[in-house]
């Protein structure tokens, strides 16, 4: 995480902080490190506008350019809505939404908290069932909507390091036990020898027996 006045920090503060992805990363923040580190184009995110090209350039002393298009259009703030009657409660949306602005359980129906929607349309195309469009927000996007755009996505960054490293414990402590689970399986393996040749004695016998 860099620090508050790094570079990476300081064009991470311009960007809008909606985590729509338009620009090709998986976030604001992973896109201010591409244009500080690797010199990645400054106009590659549609929510800035040319406006947040402009800020960009000045931050990084580079050269204006126009908004590339091919990223997406400026278009005005917008907002998800779930169609309650029709949402089946598969949780999808809420798994693909970067600043948990939609609540729900597992089977149950799902409502999108508008004062946290940022309007990135992620949860749009995962839904089985197309019951959330987009509509106007009605607002325009603030320096503060942003602020908490940024706090809501960062927790939930932690949140999903916290059961990814928790997730790696488990397959580690899988990993760490196999010696004891080879020596399980093993031992049942000769478990199972050592009945089949007694069978096969005890077949023999009463075959010599017989004859
Ligand atoms: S608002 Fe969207 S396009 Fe702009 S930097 Fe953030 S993730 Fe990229
Ligand atoms: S509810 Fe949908 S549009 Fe709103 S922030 Fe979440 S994923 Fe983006
Ligand atoms: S993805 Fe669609 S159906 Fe699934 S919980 Fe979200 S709104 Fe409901």
């Amino acid at each position: 995480m860099p620090s508050d006045d790094s570079p990476i920090d300081r064009v991470n503060a311009a960007l809008p902080q909606t985590q729509c992805t338009k620009c090709g990363y998986p976030g604001c923040l992973p896109y201010a490190r591409a244009m500080v580190m690797d010199g990645e184009a400054i106009n590659r995110c549609p929510p800035g506008g040319q406006e947040g090209v402009r800020t960009l350039a000045r931050i990084l002393g580079r050269e204006e350019l126009p908004l590339d298009t091919d990223c997406g259009k400026h278009l005005p703030l917008q907002r998800a809505v779930i169609d309650e009657e029709h949402c089946i409660g598969c949780t999808l949306c809420i798994q693909a939404c970067p600043v948990d602005a939609i609540v729900g359980a597992n089977k149950f129906m799902h409502t999108v908290l508008a004062d946290v929607c940022t309007g990135c349309d992620l949860c749009v195309a995962p839904c089985p069932v197309d019951c959330i469009t987009m509509v106007p927000a009605g607002h325009d996007w603030t320096a503060q909507l942003a602020a908490q755009a940024r706090t809501n996505y960062e927790h939930r960054q932690k949140r999903l390091d916290v059961t990814h490293h928790e997730t790696l414990s488990a397959a580690a402590r899988t990993l760490a036990n196999k010696p004891v689970l080879s020596a399980t399986a093993s031992n049942e393996a000769i478990k199972q020898e050592t009945i089949a040749r007694a069978l096969a004695r005890a077949r023999s016998r009463r075959h010599g027996t017989q004859s």
